[in-house]
């Protein structure tokens, strides 16, 4: 340590960015961080991956904003911002006191609720905000706005696991932490890539393997993991549905299945039985790829093992048939009986490091709290009595259908914390226009993202290490992270903010930190009714924790499912086609997806001086032998286009990328993928698919 400076303090808290919520410890000195360990938390016990250890420094970047902003009149929404540098706002904006700017971002909201009713009126949050701030702004919006027209980046990620999962087990959460895998004889990992999106999680899967667990990875990319893998399945694009009723086909005709199991803890298995006659490995085989002989091997190794976990990510939930690659999953566990003990069970890797935490407390628009739906009347009575006001019955617009309904004229306001759906959504083209046609669109963010240069307000908000709140990642846990710096500038604390807004629409909020926020949730939400905020400074709590006292439970569904039955319900689902799929126009399949330097939209990450230095351009990956039939070499510049847009980026070689698939990360601006990327929905979870779309390429 030579050299460093010596910190003024320490501050506990976790990481920002993935669901495996390492915990982490900020060394600040006079309000800057030095430098990030890590802490022996459950999920990462002291270890961290390069974004958890390096990418913090965005917090004092430049580009921070400091100050109110309202849109210059003479400035239109609908123009072209690829040149547009965030660092120079007042090319767009001029600055406003706090006063003028909630002023006028309340007015825009009060103007269009008293002409047009809250229908009219849509809010997205943020899966990267605490669970409190997550809460107050579905309260705000169900309470203020007078809608359930409420929801965040999970419909873009886990939405359709979340719906299988509710219908099938009855909650939407993992049965088994992910360093369970350490327990494990056999896992599957599906449409996943731990050691990009989960790399710390991604180190215990590596640490088993070497203990002598076996991997069954079921990819159509190869990953960093294929080299630990016992099989890696290759499967055609989009085709899980074929390979996952494949081999639940082998298990139940050569009887490998749990029969006590399916007696005592499932329905409808005779059903699913019946449906999955017709998909035996040989018939499945041209279909999704992969030899008869392979899907009987890796059937039998799952279904043979003592103990086997199921792990998943988006390459199963981002396509029409999310939901229906979630019901098979489920499915193939639980003929089996590979759930309720050490070691097994279902893990759906969850993306941002609070999307579990943001769902768990209602930004979703379909369920209160605690995933009570708003059709049902007592739930309903549960919050209009905690409330003190009547709710709407009527479940709200999700994330795509919100900027869809913008585009059609019916959502006239929009209010966006810490999202970026001019980069997140699909088709971005088309949701940029819906965004430009609202009447008012209030952005409350730590940047100027993509998403404020169509705003008519810009409020400057709180970064990760300026404020304290809880957060559940993945495995359930519920954690602290705790205050190391103030804000800089103006900018404020987004509870603060939301409450501000809320007082000028009339309700009358007197929360003075997270703590009496996180008390009132405990009133609405019985799984984490006996987590006491007390308690949270000293450990954290894996829910469903109902007492106080309780230990928590790391693992769920020992010995009954949280649904009406107490059984788990065995859904059968069919082979649906992709919606838009390759052809003589555009032959190729593009996959997108997240690289391990950036997050998301990289609105942090790109702005984090050493993540930046190691990647710092957009890029398509495509497989050699493509690159060579097209006559095209590394580092050309492509031109790519689908029916939404066309975008042009440089090329890599990536031979991990199987040919006529090419792969590309989603958080350039300049090399937007969701600019060609398709936004039609999964009819169960809206979610859209993008995870699979038709291309071409051509010499830029
Ligand atoms: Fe942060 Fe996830 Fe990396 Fe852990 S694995 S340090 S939570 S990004």
């Amino acid at each position: 340590n030579v050299g460093l400076e010596v910190p003024d303090k320490q501050v506990k808290s976790v990481c920002p960015y993935c669901g495996v919520g390492c915990q982490l410890t900020y060394n600040v000195k006079d309000n800057k961080i030095l430098f990030v360990d890590g802490r022996d938390g459950p999920a990462n016990q002291s270890r961290l991956c390069v974004k958890g250890r390096f990418g913090f420094d965005y917090v004092h970047n430049s580009e921070r904003l400091t100050k109110p902003l309202i849109r210059r009149s003479d400035v239109p929404k609908n123009v072209d911002y690829i040149d547009f540098d965030p660092a120079n706002p007042g090319t767009i904006f001029r600055e406003a006191s706090w006063d003028e700017a909630l002023d006028f971002a309340a007015d825009g909201l009060k103007k269009i609720l008293k002409e047009n009713g809250g229908e009219a009126l849509a809010g997205l949050g943020s899966a990267k905000g605490s669970n409190e701030e997550a809460y107050l702004f579905q309260k705000l919006i169900r309470t203020g706005f007078k809608t359930n027209n409420v929801d965040h980046c999970t419909r873009l990620c886990h939405a359709s696991s979340v719906i299988a999962l509710l219908e099938g087990v009855g909650s939407g959460a993992v049965s088994n932490p992910m360093g369970d895998v350490s327990n494990a004889d056999v896992i599957i990992i599906t449409g996943a890539n731990p050691t990009v999106n989960h790399p710390v999680g991604a180190s215990w899967m590596k640490n088993a393997i070497k203990n002598g667990t076996k991997l069954i990875l079921l990819d159509p990319r190869r990953s960093e993991l294929t080299r630990h893998a016992t099989h890696h399945v290759a499967f055609k694009p989009a085709s899980d549905v074929a390979l996952l009723n494949a081999m639940m086909h082998v298990i139940i005709k050569e009887d490998l299945t749990d029969k006590a199991f399916i007696e005592s803890r499932t329905e409808n298995y005779e059903e699913l039985a019946a449906h999955l006659e017709s998909y035996s490995p040989e018939a499945m085989e041209p279909v999704c790829g992969i030899k008869a002989d392979k899907i009987r091997e890796i059937a039998r190794l799952y279904a043979t093992a003592d103990n086997a976990m199921i792990l998943w990510g988006m390459g199963v939930s981002q396509h029409i048939h999310g939901t229906d690659n979630v019901r098979c999953l489920i499915s193939l566990c639980m003929i089996t009986g590979q759930i309720g003990r050490e070691g097994t069970g279902l893990h759906p890797l969850r993306g941002q490091n609070n999307v579990q935490g943001a769902s768990d407390v209602g930004l979703i628009p379909m369920v209160f709290p605690d995933y009570q739906p708003v059709t049902n009347e007592q739930a309903r009575h549960r919050f209009e009595t905690l409330w003190g006001t009547e709710l709407s019955d009527k479940v709200g617009l999700t994330t795509v259908e919100i900027v869809n309904e913008a585009y059609n004229g019916n959502v006239k306001g929009l209010y966006v914390e810490g999202e970026n759906p001019a980069m997140s959504d699909p088709d971005s083209n088309h949701a940029r226009a819906g965004l430009a046609k609202l009447d008012h669109l209030i952005v409350q963010d730590i940047f100027l993202t993509e998403t404020a240069y169509y705003a008519d307000v810009v409020l400057p908000a709180s970064a990760f290490p300026e404020k304290t709140g809880t957060f559940v990642n993945s495995d359930r846990s519920v954690q602290l992270g705790r205050q190391a710096l103030d804000p800089p500038g103006e900018a404020k604390q987004d509870l603060w903010i939301i409450q501000e807004i809320a007082k000028r629409l009339g309700l009358d909020w007197q929360y003075d930190s997270a703590e009496p926020v996180f008390n009132e949730m405990r009133q609405g939400m019985d799984s984490i009714a006996g987590i006491t905020w007390d308690r949270l400074q000293n450990e954290s709590v894996t829910y469903p924790c109902k007492e106080e006292g309780d230990a928590g439970s790391p693992i769920i569904f020992t010995d009954s499912f949280p649904t009406q039955s107490g059984k788990a319900l065995l859904v059968p689902a069919a082979i649906v086609a992709p919606d838009e799929t390759p052809d003589q126009e555009y032959p190729f399949v593009l996959i997108t997806g997240r690289q391990l330097e950036h997050w998301h939209t990289g609105s942090m990450t790109r702005r984090a001086s050493t993540l930046d230095a190691l990647e710092p351009e957009a890029y398509v990956a495509v497989n050699q032998r493509d690159l060579l039939s097209l006559g095209l070499e590394a580092g050309d510049t492509l031109k790519l286009q689908s029916r939404r847009g066309e975008i042009t980026v440089k090329t890599r070689i990536d031979d991990l990328t199987p040919a006529g698939t090419v792969y590309m990360p989603f958080c350039y601006f300049e090399g937007a993928a969701n600019q060609l990327t398709n936004a039609a929905l999964d009819p169960d979870a809206k979610i859209a698919e993008v995870k699979y779309c038709a291309v071409r390429i051509s010499a830029a």
